[in-house]
Protein backbone atom coordinates (compact mmCIF):
# COMPACT_ATOMS: atom_id res chain seq x y z
CA UNK A 1 0.00 0.00 0.00
CA UNK A 2 2.71 2.62 -1.12
CA UNK A 3 0.43 5.61 -1.32
CA UNK A 4 -1.79 5.05 2.04
CA UNK A 5 -1.21 7.32 4.41
CA UNK A 6 -1.15 5.57 7.45
CA UNK A 7 1.08 2.61 6.14
CA UNK A 8 3.63 5.43 5.59
CA UNK A 9 3.22 6.72 9.03
CA UNK A 10 3.37 2.45 9.93
CA UNK A 11 6.73 2.86 8.16
CA UNK A 12 7.77 5.86 9.76
CA UNK A 13 7.68 7.85 6.54
CA UNK A 14 5.69 10.80 8.11
CA UNK A 15 6.44 11.71 11.07
CA UNK A 16 3.63 11.91 14.06
CA UNK A 17 2.89 12.61 17.59
CA UNK A 18 3.26 8.82 18.56
CA UNK A 19 1.68 8.07 21.84
CA UNK A 20 1.97 4.02 21.97
CA UNK A 21 3.36 1.15 20.20
CA UNK A 22 3.12 -2.46 19.92
CA UNK A 23 4.42 -4.93 17.54
CA UNK A 24 1.27 -4.55 15.21
CA UNK A 25 -0.24 -1.70 16.36
CA UNK A 26 0.58 1.94 16.80
CA UNK A 27 -1.45 4.96 18.28
CA UNK A 28 -0.55 8.36 17.39
CA UNK A 29 -2.79 12.06 18.20
CA UNK A 30 -5.38 13.03 15.29
CA UNK A 31 -3.61 15.68 13.30
CA UNK A 32 -6.87 17.78 13.96
CA UNK A 33 -8.02 17.17 17.58
CA UNK A 34 -12.17 17.07 18.29
CA UNK A 35 -11.96 16.69 21.90
CA UNK A 36 -8.75 17.18 24.22
CA UNK A 37 -8.02 13.70 24.02
CA UNK A 38 -7.83 12.46 20.03
CA UNK A 39 -5.69 9.29 19.57
CA UNK A 40 -5.90 7.33 16.34
CA UNK A 41 -5.18 3.40 16.89
CA UNK A 42 -4.43 1.30 14.05
CA UNK A 43 -2.39 -1.74 12.95
CA UNK A 44 0.43 -1.57 10.93
CA UNK A 45 -0.85 -4.36 8.43
CA UNK A 46 -3.45 -2.32 5.59
CA UNK A 47 -7.10 -3.41 6.14
CA UNK A 48 -9.29 -0.97 4.47
CA UNK A 49 -11.70 -0.31 7.68
CA UNK A 50 -12.86 -2.37 10.82
CA UNK A 51 -15.22 -5.12 8.34
CA UNK A 52 -12.28 -6.12 6.74
CA UNK A 53 -10.12 -6.03 9.63
CA UNK A 54 -12.27 -8.15 11.52
CA UNK A 55 -13.28 -10.40 9.12
CA UNK A 56 -9.58 -11.41 8.17
CA UNK A 57 -7.89 -11.27 11.23
CA UNK A 58 -9.98 -10.91 14.97
CA UNK A 59 -7.07 -11.82 16.68
CA UNK A 60 -5.50 -8.47 15.24
CA UNK A 61 -8.73 -6.60 15.93
CA UNK A 62 -8.35 -7.71 19.36
CA UNK A 63 -4.73 -6.45 19.64
CA UNK A 64 -6.52 -2.92 18.08
CA UNK A 65 -8.58 -2.81 21.44
CA UNK A 66 -5.98 -3.59 23.63
CA UNK A 67 -4.26 -0.78 22.16
CA UNK A 68 -7.32 1.12 22.48
CA UNK A 69 -6.99 0.27 26.37
CA UNK A 70 -3.57 1.34 26.84
CA UNK A 71 -4.24 4.53 25.34
CA UNK A 72 -6.76 5.12 27.38
CA UNK A 73 -5.33 3.96 30.32
CA UNK A 74 -2.20 6.03 29.26
CA UNK A 75 -4.31 9.45 28.04
CA UNK A 76 -5.88 9.44 31.95
CA UNK A 77 -9.48 8.67 29.93
CA UNK A 78 -9.65 4.88 30.79
CA UNK A 79 -12.95 5.52 32.42
CA UNK A 80 -14.78 7.88 30.00
CA UNK A 81 -14.11 7.84 26.85
CA UNK A 82 -15.60 6.87 23.28
CA UNK A 83 -14.28 4.69 20.35
CA UNK A 84 -15.12 5.54 16.93
CA UNK A 85 -14.51 3.19 13.61
CA UNK A 86 -15.74 5.29 10.29
CA UNK A 87 -16.37 2.89 7.96
CA UNK A 88 -17.07 4.02 4.65
CA UNK A 89 -17.33 7.57 3.12
CA UNK A 90 -21.22 8.15 3.95
CA UNK A 91 -20.04 7.91 7.27
CA UNK A 92 -17.00 10.32 7.40
CA UNK A 93 -13.93 8.01 6.76
CA UNK A 94 -11.68 9.70 5.06
CA UNK A 95 -8.55 7.69 5.44
CA UNK A 96 -9.25 3.81 4.45
CA UNK A 97 -6.67 2.43 6.58
CA UNK A 98 -8.54 1.12 9.60
CA UNK A 99 -8.47 3.47 12.50
CA UNK A 100 -10.13 3.26 15.77
CA UNK A 101 -10.23 6.76 16.99
CA UNK A 102 -10.14 7.06 20.61
CA UNK A 103 -11.84 10.40 22.10
CA UNK A 104 -11.92 11.53 25.74
CA UNK A 105 -11.56 14.10 28.07
CA UNK A 106 -14.04 17.04 28.61
CA UNK A 107 -18.23 16.04 28.21
CA UNK A 108 -19.42 13.53 25.27
CA UNK A 109 -20.40 17.04 23.03
CA UNK A 110 -18.33 16.05 20.39
CA UNK A 111 -20.12 13.77 18.42
CA UNK A 112 -19.19 12.66 14.49
CA UNK A 113 -15.24 12.94 13.87
P1 LIG B 1 -11.62 9.39 9.28
O1 LIG B 1 -12.25 10.66 8.78
O2 LIG B 1 -12.44 8.63 10.26
O3 LIG B 1 -11.11 8.53 8.14
O4 LIG B 1 -10.37 9.86 10.14
C1 LIG B 1 -9.14 10.22 9.59
C2 LIG B 1 -8.47 11.09 10.61
O5 LIG B 1 -7.09 11.17 10.30
C3 LIG B 1 -8.99 12.53 10.68
O6 LIG B 1 -9.53 12.78 11.99
C4 LIG B 1 -7.75 13.37 10.39
O7 LIG B 1 -7.70 14.54 11.18
C5 LIG B 1 -6.63 12.42 10.72
N1 LIG B 1 -5.37 12.64 10.03
C6 LIG B 1 -5.18 12.92 8.72
N2 LIG B 1 -3.87 13.03 8.44
C7 LIG B 1 -3.20 12.80 9.61
C8 LIG B 1 -1.83 12.78 9.99
N3 LIG B 1 -0.83 13.00 9.10
N4 LIG B 1 -1.53 12.53 11.28
C9 LIG B 1 -2.50 12.32 12.18
N5 LIG B 1 -3.81 12.32 11.89
C10 LIG B 1 -4.16 12.56 10.62
ZN1 LIG C 1 -2.60 1.45 4.82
Amino acid sequence: MDDCLFCKIARGEIPTAMVHETETTLAFRDIAPKAPVHVLVIPRAHYANVAELSAADPALAGEVLAAVEAVAAKEGVRDSFRVVFNTGTAMGQSVFHVHAHVLGGGSAGFGAV
